[in-house]
C-alpha cells in the first residue's frame, strides 16, 4: 500500500534515459542492455575485470596494500553507469539506489550471503557534504540491500573524521595522503570488545571504486579496530588495470 502510493506521488524513473516506468519496474527496456554487469574473470580484491584467467589480481591490488578479504563489483564505471551514479549523486535521482541495489543483490546476492556479514557499511560521508546534499548515496543503495538480504545497515560504526578533497581531483600519490586519518571507529559507540564481539564479518559498500585507497583506508581502520573480516562490495568499478 505505502509502495503503491509513494508511485502514485512519484512515479519511478528509469535510470537510463529517465521516462517514466511502470509500477514494479526498475529500468525499461531499451536502457537495460547498456547496464551490463561486470564478467569474469574478476580480481578476487576488488572485483574488476581482467584479462588473464591465471592471475587472481588485477596489478592496483597486487602491487597495493589491501586489508580485506575480498571484494566484489557489480558494473564498469562507464559513460551509462557515470551519468546513473551522478543523477544520484547530485540530481535527487535516489530511485537509481533502488535499481542498483537490485542489481547488486541480482549479481552478488549468493555471495554475500554466503560471506554472512554481521553487518553493511556505507563507506561515510563527511557530515558537512551529508549536510549540503541531504543524503550519503552509498548509504540509499546499501538500506535497499539490507532490506533485501536482511542485514542490518550500520553507519555509526565507521566515521568520516574529517572533510577531505574530492577524490577525483587529486593524483594518484595524493589520494592515499588526502585520506590519512579520515577515517576511524566510534570506540564511544562501539568498545573494541564490543567490535570484536559484534562484528567479526562486516561488507563496506560504497558507489564508486576507483584505486581503492578509499576503500583500503575503510577496510584497515575496520581491521585495526577488532573486526576480523572485511568484504567489499562496489556498484560501479573504473581505473586501474
Ligand atoms: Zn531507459
Ligand atoms: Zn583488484
Amino acid at each position: 500500500m505505502r509502495e503503491g502510493l509513494t508511485h502514485l506521488l512519484y512515479p519511478r524513473k528509469c535510470p537510463g534515459c529517465g521516462i517514466v516506468l511502470p509500477a514494479g519496474v526498475l529500468v525499461c527496456d531499451e536502457c537495460k542492455p547498456d547496464f551490463q554487469p561486470i564478467k569474469e574473470p574478476t580480481c578476487f580484491m576488488c572485483g574488476r575485470q581482467i584479462t588473464s584467467e591465471t592471475e587472481e589480481l588485477c596489478y592496483t591490488c597486487s602491487t597495493s596494500e589491501r586489508s580485506n578479504a575480498f571484494g566484489i563489483a557489480i558494473f564498469p564505471y562507464d559513460d551509462t553507469l557515470r551519468k546513473a551514479m551522478s543523477d544520484l549523486k547530485f540530481h535527487g535521482q535516489t530511485d537509481n539506489a533502488d535499481f542498483f541495489a537490485a542489481m547488486a543483490v541480482t549479481h552478488a546476492g549468493a555471495r554475500i550471503r554466503n560471506f554472512a556479514p554481521c553487518a553493511l557499511i556505507p563507506v561515510p560521508v563527511h557530515k558537512t557534504r551529508f549536510r549540503n546534499r541531504g543524503y550519503n548515496q552509498t548509504e540509499l543503495i546499501c538500506n535497499k540491500i539490507g532490506d533485501l538480504l536482511g542485514i542490518p545497515v550500520i553507519t555509526d560504526l565507521l566515521l568520516r573524521t574529517r572533510k577531505t578533497d574530492f577524490q577525483k581531483n587529486l593524483g594518484r600519490m595524493n589520494r592515499g595522503r588526502n585520506l590519512e586519518g579520515a577515517f576511524a571507529c566510534n570506540f564511544k559507540v562501539y568498545p573494541r570488545p564490543v567490535i570484536e564481539a559484534d562484528f567479526s564479518r562486516v561488507l563496506v559498500v560504497d558507489d564508486i571504486y576507483t584505486t581503492g585507497s578509499t576503500m583500503e583506508h575503510c577496510a584497515s581502520k575496520l581491521v585495526e579496530s577488532g573486526v576480523r573480516e572485511v568484504g567489499l562490495l562496489s556498484i560501479a568499478i573504473g581505473g586501474g588495470t
